[in-house]
């Protein structure tokens, strides 16, 4: 999928949500193409992807549906995107995947299998215990395992600075950080939206 594409795809659903159609959280992927499209070139078919909160662009490159997203998305599971086939798992929990992505990993290494274990993280859950245990447990077991740091400086709206001060942790080599400006708030646009005549979504949501 084309950088264009994936823009496209994510105005369309902006659209819907500002005209109060989804009446549900939604974190819209954005400033972040390039990298993603660089990266996917090495994620094959036969790999494991598990994402975030944040998952429209994951699912897309790795090979899903425009109409099955737009579907799920619609349904109000933007944050729970999964799709079996592909291979394709989210969860909205804050390092919520790491450790499942370890013990796929795990099991794929016990199988002999050739796939790999993709786990997109944001920087917000490089903070989180979770996080580290599933990271030095792969590092630790040589599992088939890469996190994909996909660092935006922001926890909801908390940037590192006010997060940790001047710390940079220096991670084992199965976490692959890079660095992107988001386009979007942490959730929703910053339009607020009328749902059935309450206030709700914007960036403060
Ligand atoms: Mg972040």
């Amino acid at each position: 999928m084309k950088k264009k594409d994936l823009i496209d795809f994510e105005k369309e659903i902006v659209k819907l949500w500002e005209e109060a159609k989804i009446p549900y959280p939604v974190h819209f992927s954005g400033g972040n193409e390039d990298q993603l499209i660089e990266l996917f070139k090495e994620i094959k078919e036969e790999d494991y992807v598990f994402s975030t909160h944040r998952s429209h662009y994951h699912y897309l490159l790795k090979g899903g549906s425009k109409e099955k997203l737009k579907e799920m998305i619609l349904e109000g599971n933007s944050m729970h995107v999964f799709d079996k086939e592909l291979k394709f798992l989210t969860s909205a929990i804050v390092a919520g995947c790491p450790a499942i992505a370890a013990g796929v990993a795990l099991a794929l290494k016990k199988k002999n299998s050739k796939s790999k274990v993709w786990c997109f993280v944001g920087d917000g859950a490089e903070d989180e215990g979770h996080f580290y245990e599933a990271v030095r447990y792969v590092d630790g077991h040589n599992l088939p395992c890469i996190f994909v740091l996909e660092d935006n400086n922001r926890s909801v709206e908390t940037p590192k600075k006010i997060r940790y001060g001047n710390s940079e942790m220096k991670w084992p080599e199965c976490v692959r950080r890079y660095n992107y400006k988001a386009v979007y708030p942490h959730v929703g646009t910053d339009k607020w939206v009328d749902f059935s005549g309450k206030k709700a979504g914007g960036a403060s949501f």
